[in-house]
């Protein structure tokens, strides 16, 4: 099937950041598959911006090697990095101060789209916003991109979202989470609401329960600082997990288009019934034979963050009304996975004589580590033997089907960047939606506080606090198997 690239307008980004972790490993990669692919056009340009004093030819070395990293080498060749560098500028400025800005609009052209990634700490997002008004060097219509996290709880995040409201309207401000970039999340999308055939069993009434599951192998690393600060509710389910809900759980917008999208979403965080601590597990991993504690790689002996946590919700709507919602999220696991999983009720009578839970089907929908889902399905076992039924996935990642399309579909960051130069907000987070969500996390945390409620250790390599397990075991449920 013929790829159909279709280029974005010609465009100034500039990333404030430009020299920080998160441009060198996923902006400017993403950016120079996007460029080689032809979606890039070579008119445009990326202007790194940051304190570091660099010249365009320095911070053009630091971009070659961040690609030659992150970009595998057959695409990464030095032609075509070669020409891809010839898009990249560098202006020092400081957020904080006066350095540089006039440089920076020196740089900027007339007639093109313009974008301004904040890929700096969101201590900064007020000052870079002000000074880019301040300044007069963005436009009308010029585009925000914010990273998370977006506040630390309802004030601080009405806080940022009044600072950045002072400057931009809510129609330029791109609140990115690399979530809602992925394949097949919007596949999900494609999936309940292309189709007939899933939609009319998307409810209570066919769906036992759903199960969401983040799960990573590594422990904080570098992060500890902020993490301990955080934890897995606020650094996971109240944005990544949360979205995932809410595609899943939403009603069919009228059409595909950001503000029908965002409404129904929002529908669904408001709709959350407030989670009572016996639903909730906490975890914190421990040492390992080769790995340090939680507490050791945060510095923190005392620390009753939560570096795991088990959660069980409740949608209070008519769609999904006795449905549980299964969410499970931590660090130092026994695999590096994300997947919604649909678990469909059994048929209401076997005329097969079959074992209990044959015939319930699983829909599963995989971001991570191999994007793709599949559909589980009660078969006649092949052959003689008489009729024994067997389970077997049904692969929908269509591979066969679509072919190159499904192997070098562009991942999170290089899709959501060439949004934003489009304009498409739909796949990003409204002020609103991340306000509602914080709504909702902060009264369970104040809880947990409250009551000063400690986390329970997990080993490292495990699927977490053996509670998890139980908080599903009491409803006759069990978490799909952490693999790979
Ligand atoms: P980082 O490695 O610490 O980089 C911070 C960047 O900000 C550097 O380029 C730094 O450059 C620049 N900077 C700091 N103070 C500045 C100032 N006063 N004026 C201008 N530039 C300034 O951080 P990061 O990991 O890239 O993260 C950036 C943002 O993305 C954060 O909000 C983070 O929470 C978020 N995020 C990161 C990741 C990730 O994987 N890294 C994932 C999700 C979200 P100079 O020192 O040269 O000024």
């Amino acid at each position: 099937m013929a790829s159909r690239v279709i280029p974005v307008e010609p465009f100034d980004l500039v990333i404030f950041g430009g020299t920080g972790d998160l441009a060198q490993r996923k902006i400017l990669p993403s950016l120079f598959r996007r460029f080689i692919e032809g979606q890039m056009p070579p008119e445009a340009r990326i202007i790194g911006a940051a304190r570091s004093a660099l010249d365009d030819r320095g911070y053009r070395e630091m971009v070659a090697e961040a690609v030659r990293a992150h970009v595998s080498p057959h695409r990464c060749t030095e032609k075509n990095l070669a020409a891809f560098l010839k898009t990249i500028f560098y202006v020092p400025v400081d957020a904080r101060g006066e350095t540089g800005w006039e440089a920076l609009k020196a740089r900027m052209r007339p007639g093109v789209v313009q974008a301004f990634y904040f890929s700096v700490g969101p201590g900064l997002f007020g000052d870079l916003a002000q000074r880019l008004k301040s300044h007069a060097i963005a436009g009308e219509t010029a585009r925000i991109v914010v990273e998370k996290p977006f506040g630390h709880d309802l004030a601080s995040a009405r806080a940022l979202n009044a600072t950045l409201a002072a400057h931009f309207r809510e129609q330029y401000i791109y609140r990115i989470d690399h979530y809602l970039g992925k394949e097949t999340v919007q596949n999900l999308m494609a999936l309940r609401f292309g189709n007939m055939l899933f939609e009319p069993l998307w409810n209570a009434q066919y769906v036992d329960h759903v199960q969401i599951t983040v799960a990573e192998t590594v422990g904080v690393g570098g992060r500890g600082s902020y993490y301990d600060h955080a934890g897995a509710m606020r650094d996971m389910v109240q944005n990544h997990l949360m979205q995932l809900l809410c595609l899943t759980a939403m009603e069919p917008p009228s059409k595909f288009d950001p503000d029908a999208v965002r409404d129904e979403k929002l529908k669904v965080i408001r709709a959350l019934k407030h989670v009572e601590l016996p639903e909730i597990v906490r975890g914190q991993y421990l040492a390992g034979p080769d790995t340090p504690s939680y507490r050791e790689d945060v510095d923190n002996p005392d620390s009753t963050t939560e570096s795991y946590i088990a959660l069980k919700l409740e949608i209070a709507n008519w769609r999904w009304n006795g449905t549980p919602f299964y969410l499970r999220t931590g660090k130092r696991l026994k695999a590096r996975l994300s997947e919604i999983v649909i678990q469909f009720k059994e048929p209401p009578h076997s005329i097969f004589d079959s074992p209990p839970g044959q015939g319930a089907n699983e829909l599963s929908i995989r971001l991570q580590p191999d994007e793709g889902m599949d559909l589980k399905v009660t078969i006649k076992e092949p052959g003689p033997g008489g009729m024994r039924l067997i389970d077997v996935p049904l692969d929908m990642t269509f591979a066969e089907a679509l072919g190159e399309e499904v192997a070098d579909a562009p991942d999170a960051y290089e899709r959501l960047i060439m949004d934003v130069i489009r304009g498409n907000q739909t796949l990003f987070m409204r002020g609103d939606e991340v306000e509602a969500a914080w709504a909702w996390t902060d009264p369970i945390i104040a809880e947990w506080e409250a009551r000063d409620q400690r986390p329970l250790g997990y080993e490292p390599g495990s699927t977490g606090p053996e509670e998890a397990a139980i908080l599903m075991h009491r409803d006759g449920r069990r978490w799909r198997e952490l693999k790979t």
